[in-house]
């Protein structure tokens, strides 16, 4: 978005790092205050971040609710949770841009331009927009909002890559490119695998083109099955000849092939992330993992054979119809992996370290699960210090694992709907923790129950191209825990499952 806009003359764009406890913000570009813009963009990815859209008009000397900023300045919000649940931003936005940023938002943007020079108001700017493609102005748009999407399936023809590098980044001074959006797979929590469909794949020859532009020491690679890419090895391997270091998210275990771990340990890579995902294989079944034990274990042998030092395994708990059995299972996997860890050395005095990672199961919006109840705190806790124990016998292991209050909030959050602004309008001063204990709602109320099968969504106020015949079958097919087929292989348009692919005939490329 910073690039499509900072490259069109038309406009003064400059970038501003958000702090709640260092008020007011001050651009880096010019070291002007956020007041002196009549727009600010923002793209937010996680549920939490809303707190700090909430701050957003505080900085610009205007309301924090758009019920009460009826001129400029004008706040518009973009990124993945506007296309899973905009109902959460829509009391602190007056835009929200619904999908994949392409060249319409610029124009939208121009247009924007003009009207200001002319004299406009904000609401006649409004209501001019509020039925284009990819639009969404809460009150005034036409509902539901498709959601945008750019390029056919399969090929992923804009990739996203980094704008900036920095030693101050999350990644450090890495230089992150898309690999492949969407998912084939359909893991029933993973809202990637829903609201980015159809997968796409990029061109090796583009990703070439933008490292060999940016020039950076090292690569990141994101993606959500980055095994899947045909070009994943032929890609890491040109890195490697140009000398250029390069790091990836977790892997499937079926994807890491003896030659792919054999060529990672040759070009340094010490560190290699697997996903369980779930503790037995009837709820990984249930969750629609598609994976195979045995390849699981084989992976981790194989990790152990080439010399990877530490081996990350992520899990998730909380998963509805859980039971004792899943987790004596886990125990029993626990022993198992550990023994594919000493087959993988022989004899050979090496040691790879391996921590086990949970993390607490969060229903997302425009997933099968959206109709699921989330697991209580307690219940949480519970499980979260039954695997710790069960790690702690393993010499080898380590346990890491995620917070259930935190994971609660956002699973508060994430299915949540405008009546929330109070809350986050309060955590504001007070923080989520003191703010979610001064709420006079009782958060478990909405977290602990199951839906109904017609109840509508706050986050309906779109529609993110998945039909929600096929949502719920998926649904009904965890409780049953059947497997579903992934995408075939060939792209989008050949299975018509899921819905979507009838979208594809009218995005043009
Ligand atoms: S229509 Fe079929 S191939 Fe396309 S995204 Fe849906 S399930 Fe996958």
């Amino acid at each position: 978005m910073y690039r499509q806009l900072a490259s069109d003359n038309r406009f003064a764009v400059e970038r501003f790092n958000l702090d709640l406890k260092d008020s007011p913000a001050r651009s880096l570009e010019a070291n002007r205050p956020l007041s002196s813009f009549p727009l600010a963009a923002v793209s937010l990815a996680f549920e939490e971040d809303v707190r700090s859209l909430a701050h957003i008009p505080l900085e610009m000397g205007a309301p924090t609710l758009r019920s009460e900023r009826p001129d400029f300045p004008l706040i518009l919000a973009g990124g993945p949770l506007a296309f899973l649940n905009p109902a959460l931003m829509a009391p602190f936005v007056d835009l929200i841009w619904v999908g994949e940023a392409d060249p319409t938002l610029s124009d939208l943007l121009a247009d924007l331009h003009t009207h200001i020079l002319a004299g406009g108001t904000k609401a006649a700017f409004l209501k001019k927009v509020a039925a284009r493609p990819g639009v969404y102005a809460p009150g005034l748009s036409p509902l539901p909002v498709r959601r945008k999407r750019s390029g056919r399936s399969p090929h992923l023809s804009e990739p996203a890559w980094s704008c900036f590098i920095s030693s101050k980044a999350e990644f450090k001074d890495t230089f992150l490119v898309e690999i492949n959006r969407g998912c084939p797979y359909g893991c029933r929590f993973c809202a990637a695998g829903f609201v980015y469909r159809p997968p796409r794949r990029a061109h090796m020859s583009d990703l070439k083109a933008l490292v060999e532009q940016a020039d950076p020491p090292k690569v990141g690679l994101v993606g959500t099955a980055l095994t899947d890419w045909p070009d994943l090895l032929p890609f890491l391997t040109w890195l490697h000849g140009r000398k250029t270091k390069f790091t990836l998210s977790s892997v499937r275990a079926d994807g890491l092939t003896e030659e792919l771990v054999a060529f990672l340990r040759l070009a340094g890579v010490r560190s290699v992330t697997l996903a369980l995902e779930a503790p037995s294989e009837r709820l990984r079944r249930a969750a629609n993992k598609n994976l195979d034990t045995q390849a699981f274990l084989s992976a981790v042998t194989r990790c152990a054979r080439h010399g990877v030092n530490h081996l990350k395994i992520y899990c998730i708990t909380g998963w509805p119809g859980e039971t004792d059995a899943d987790y004596a299972e886990l125990a029993d996997f626990l022993d198992r992996i550990d023994a594919a860890r000493a087959e993988g050395f022989g004899k050979k005095k090496v040691d790879m370290l391996i921590t086990l990672s949970m993390s607490c199961l969060v229903p997302k919006p425009f997933t099968p699960m959206q109709w699921s109840p989330m697991a209580s705190e307690e219940a949480l806790e519970a499980r979260l210090k039954q695997v710790r124990e069960m790690v702690r016998p393993h010499r080898a292991f380590r346990f890491a694992s995620d917070g259930p209050g935190a994971a609660r909030l956002q699973g508060l959050l994430a299915r949540g709907g405008e009546d929330l602004a109070p809350l986050v309008v309060s955590a504001l001063d007070l923080g989520w923790k003191k703010a979610l204990k001064a709420w006079p709602r009782d958060a478990s109320a909405d977290l602990d129950r199951e839906r109904a099968k017609d109840e509508v969504f706050p986050w309906e106020v779109i529609d993110c191209g998945v039909s929600r015949a096929v949502l719920w079958r998926e649904w009904g097919r965890y409780k049953k825990e059947l497997e579903t087929e992934p995408c075939p292989a060939a792209g989008c348009g050949e299975c018509g499952r899921c819905g979507v692919e009838a979208q594809i005939g009218s995005t043009p490329s």
